[in-house]
Formats: structure tokens, sequence, C-alpha cells
């Protein structure tokens, strides 16, 4: 019997791919998988906030298998491995339980049409040490596991009287929104013995090789966030090339040494490793996949690449757009149609990035960002409840594509209100 509806499989539920599966499966005609490692899908943009504990992961955390069956897609769990593009179809390794007792079989999902949005990665750049000493926040597990040494060690710092030493390397959005979120966090551990001895909990140093913080920032973003840093009692250290990380320092190639308990590596992001190896696609020195301009691999024409994943020239002689969730969302939002249009036998236009500026939350300390108006060439610097609000839409807009506005009101109210959110580390003693 012949098939009537045009199999779409998405590679990867993160802040892209999620939002195109739930809009594509509103579309008839269209037999919609998600394929995810893991089974519950996280807002990335958050991680440093669960890292920090100011935030808890139950708020920004969603069952694929629930969402799968609300929405109307098919969800599989799974590792991606390889892409057949001949067959048609995406290898899955199998998956263990963690205790390595039970194994799901391996599988090979067909597709008609296929979109690749498998995320990025912080790389180490070589750098010695990082894999072994240095935090990554690029999953769930790595933010367990900083906050987990994070949570020792100030109840360490509260003991001896010592400061815990925080090292975070990279000043980008990643590195100054964490730093300051730590120091909120450390509210929680401050007991009425801390206060009378006027000790201090938390040392936290900011690392960047660039010359100035926060490269690429404009300058009136950059004195906003260095004013921020300092207010919060957040040190900075601009040009520091580091040479590698050691169990209780950072180094630097000119020999400076920085005492350290937790280093935290931030600096940058790649493409997801898995994506070389998963076909013959052209990549770029960055490791993501080349795409053409409207999203497709240029030796697939059923084969598309979103995201952290993707790059994408919004000109022939321009740079790859930066991976943002921004991006990714409105890659999501284009593809939503695209695809439509293109199975109806239609020549979707290009994809076209509406850049909206750049902004960071820095918990007690404030919003700020630089946002563009109505397409303008002028940045425009916002503070304040403005900054924060515009800060929240990017993920309210998510909850909104993932869960309907309805429902997606309801988590967003749930998070207002959440006594979850704010110094979540509370202790007492
Ligand atoms: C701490 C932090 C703060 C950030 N803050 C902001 C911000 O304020 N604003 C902003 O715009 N951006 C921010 N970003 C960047 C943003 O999170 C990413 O650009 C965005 O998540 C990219 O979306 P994506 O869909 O391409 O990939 P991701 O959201 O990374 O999703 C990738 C998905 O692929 C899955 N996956 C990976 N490998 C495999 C495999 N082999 N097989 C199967 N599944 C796999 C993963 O489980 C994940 O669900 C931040 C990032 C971090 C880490």
């Amino acid at each position: 019997m012949a098939r009537s509806r045009e199999r779409i499989v998405v590679l990867g539920g993160g802040a892209g791919g999620l939002e195109l599966v739930c809009a594509l499966s509103e579309k008839s005609g269209l037999d919609v998988t998600l394929v995810d490692v893991c089974g519950t899908h996280i807002w990335k943009p958050r991680l440093h906030e669960f890292a920090a504990g100011t935030v808890s992961s139950t708020l920004s955390e969603m069952s694929f298998y629930l969402l799968a069956a609300k929405r109307g897609f098919r969800f599989e769990q799974g590792c991606v491995t390889t892409i057949d593009r001949k067959a048609q179809t995406v290898r899955l390794a199998p998956v263990t339980s963690h205790d390595g007792a039970i194994e799901g079989p391996g599988r090979s999902i067909p597709y008609d049409r296929l979109v690749i949005a498998l995320g990025g990665v912080t790389p180490d750049f070589g750098t010695e040490g990082v894999k072994e000493y240095a935090i990554r926040l690029d999953r769930k597990e790595d933010a367990e596991i900083f906050r987990d040494r994070f949570v020792a060690s100030l109840l360490k710092a509260r003991e001896t009287g010592e400061p815990a030493r925080i090292s975070i390397i990279g000043s980008g959005a990643t590195g100054t929104e964490l730093a300051a979120h730590l120091r909120m966090a450390e509210r929680g551990f401050i007991t009425e013995a801390v206060l009378s001895r006027d000790q201090r909990l938390l040392d936290i140093l900011i690392l960047e090789a660039a010359p100035e913080i926060m490269p690429g920032a404009s300058s009136e973003l950059r004195r906003a966030v260095l004013e921020r840093l300092g207010t919060l009692d957040i040190a900075t250290r601009s040009g520091a090339k580091i040479a590698g990380i050691e169990a209780e320092a950072v180094l630097a190639e000119d020999g400076e040494r920085w005492p350290t308990d937790i280093a935290v590596w931030a600096a940058g992001l790649v493409g997801n490793p898995c994506l070389k190896d998963l076909c013959d696609f052209e990549m770029d020195k960055k490791q993501r996949i080349v795409v053409d301009p409207c999203l497709k691999v240029p030796n697939d024409e059923r084969i598309y690449v979103m995201g952290d994943a993707a790059s994408f020239r919004p000109s022939p002689d321009s740079d790859p757009l930066p991976p943002t969730a921004q991006c990714a969302s409105q890659q999501a939002a284009y593809l939503a149609k695209a695809i439509p249009e293109a199975v109806a036998g239609g020549r979707p236009g290009q994809f076209e990035f509406n850049d909206q500026g750049r902004l960071l939350s820095f918990a007690s300390g404030g919003s700020v960002g630089s946002i563009n108006l109505f397409r303008s060439k002028q940045d425009l610097l916002v503070r304040g409840q403005f900054a924060t609000a515009a800060y929240h839409s990017i993920q309210r807009r998510h909850q909104w594509a993932v869960l309907g506005y309805l429902l997606g009101t309801v988590a967003i109210f749930a998070d207002a209100i959440s006594p979850t959110k704010g110094p979540a580390l509370k202790l007492h003693g």
C-alpha cells in the first residue's frame, strides 16, 4: 500500500528541534518523529542557573514521551551515530541502562526528509587539563556535577573560614551570568555565625584571553556588564591566555597561576563532535555542517541542518551566525513553513535571520543588554525591568511553541510564582 504521509525525522530535541517538531506535528500530511539521546528536554540557556542552584531544573525540564503524546509526534530515544543517505535511514546506538544490566536494541529510522538539530559543545582547544579538571556546561549532568562540588566547597568555606575559589574561563554570556548566579546562591549558605565573623564564602574570578572582557560586545554593553560584575564583587582579568588547568589551579601562558577550587571552562562553542561522523557533509572550522540559504546541505535536497549544528552565512561574504537559542528558534519557525511547502512541491524562500540583540541576566545584579528595535542598524542599550522581561521572553516564546498557549501560560505562571527559584540552595545551620 502506498504511504500517504511524508516521514519527517528531526534529530535533537533542543531549543530548535523541539519547537520544530511541535510546529510540524500540527500540519496535516506529515508523519513526524523526534530522536534524542535523552528522555527529557532541557532549556539550555538556563543551564548555568541549574548549576548555581538559583532555579530548579524541574521548571524547565519536560518529558519527550509526554510531549510526543500531547503534541502528536513520535519519539525515539537513542544516540544518533550515522546517516545512510542512499537508504534514507538514521542509525541509533543501543540504549543501555545506567547499571549496564539491560540493553535496548539499536535501530534504523527511515525518513523522507531529515533535520539535524544536534546542537554544539564547548571546545577545549586542546588545552591541557580541561577534560580532567574543568567543568563545561554542555549537559544537565554537567550542571549537576558543578552544583555538587559547589555545595561541598561552600560548606567547607563556612567551616574553615577560607573562601571557595571559583575560576571561570571565558567572559561571554555563560561565564558572566554564571558568576552572578553563584554570588546569589552564596546567600543560601550565609548563617549568623558567618555574618558575625564578617567572613567571605566565595571568591569568583572571570578569566578572558581577549584584551577585553565580552569580546564582540559593544563598548557600551561591556561597560554596563563590568559595572554589574563590580557591584557583585566578581573579579575579571582580560588578556589571560590559559595554558592549562590543574587539580587546584588555573595556569596562564606567562606563568601566572590562580589557585582554584572549581574551574569552569566556558570558552566558546563548536558543533557537536558526532556531526562529523554522521555522513559525508561539508564541515566548517568550528565543526558545524555547512548549509545553503534554505538550511539544506548542498549535497542532499532532503537533509536540513539548524541551530548550533549548522554553519549558516547570511550572505556569501559574512561570517556564519553565532550559536544562540534565538537563531535556533527562528530557524525552527522557518523550517516549520519551508518543509511543508517543499513537500507540497513548492520552492520555499531563503532563511533570513532577524538579530534581536543580546541580553544578559545577572540574578540580583539585574539584567542588561543591547536590543535591535525594528531592524535598525543601531542597538539600544536596555537595563532594569524591561531588560529582564526581554531576557525571559525568549524562554516564554519557547514554552508557548512547545506546550501551546494554554499550557505554556500555565508553565510560565508556575515559573513566575515558584518557590524553587531564587537562592534554591538554602541550608540552615
Ligand atoms: C549556559 C548557557 C547559557 C545560554 N544562554 C543563552 C541565551 O541567553 N540566549 C541564547 O539565545 N542562547 C543561549 N545559549 C545558547 C543556546 O542554548 C543554544 O544556542 C541552543 O540551545 C541551540 O539549540 P539547538 O536546538 O541547536 O541545540 P541544543 O539546544 O543544544 O539541543 C541539542 C539536542 O540534541 C541532543 N543530542 C545531542 N547529541 C545527540 C546524539 N548523538 N543523538 C541524539 N540526540 C543528541 C541533545 O540531547 C539535545 O536535546 C546558552 C547556552 C548555554 C550552555
